[in-house]
């Protein structure tokens, strides 16, 4: 399946001199969302994964089916004051700014393997926080996946040598 057709380009958005790559009509496709979660899905499937870990909002979207087909659970990464008990925390640079990112301190437990899920890499801010709030809890990053890299922003230098799966460059 050719999932480029499903992806929108959206110029200067949400800043000029951005080109946002919009994955909602690839989630509103049935054929397109379950092909990309499947690819996802047998990328993982060795890899002992116990626990799905994906940084709101598109992570959860992708996560969660990933989640499920593997049956494993699946814990949420949020930004600040979203989630209702004790957590940890961890600032990063984002492409737009900064910004911090939490998990519920309960969410691992120590020695669980993880695979990290989200739609898009880009500067890879987002992934070395979640990297590190997977370590922090005592979790193995087993992984992670991820729709879209934008190559040129250079976020698989941020991966430090986890092993990784994308479905698109751009
Ligand atoms: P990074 O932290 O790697 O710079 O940015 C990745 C995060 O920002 C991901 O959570 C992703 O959802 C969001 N993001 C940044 N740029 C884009 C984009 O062009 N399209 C989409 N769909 N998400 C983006």
């Amino acid at each position: 399946m050719e999932l480029s057709e499903y992806v929108a380009t959206i110029k200067d958005y949400p800043q000029p001199g951005i080109v946002f790559r919009d994955v909602t009509p690839l989630m509103a496709d049935g054929n397109a969302f379950n092909y990309a979660c499947t690819e996802i899905v047998q990328y993982a499937r060795d890899k002992g994964i116990d626990l799905v870990v994906g940084p709101e909002a598109r992570g959860f979207i992708i996560g969660c089916p990933v989640a499920y087909a593997l049956g494993v659970g699946f814990a949420p990464v949020r930004k600040p004051g979203k989630l209702p008990r004790e957590v940890v925390e961890e600032t990063y640079e984002k492409e737009y700014g900064t910004d911090t990112l939490t998990i519920h301190a309960d969410a691992i437990k120590p020695g669980q393997r993880v695979l990290i899920v989200d739609d898009l890499l880009a500067t890879g801010g987002t992934i070395e926080a979640t990297i590190a709030l997977v370590e922090k809890l005592g979790g193995v990053v087993a992984g992670a996946a991820f729709i879209i890299e934008l190559d040129e922003l250079k976020g698989r230098e941020k991966l430090k040598g986890t092993d990784y799966k994308v479905l698109l460059h751009y």
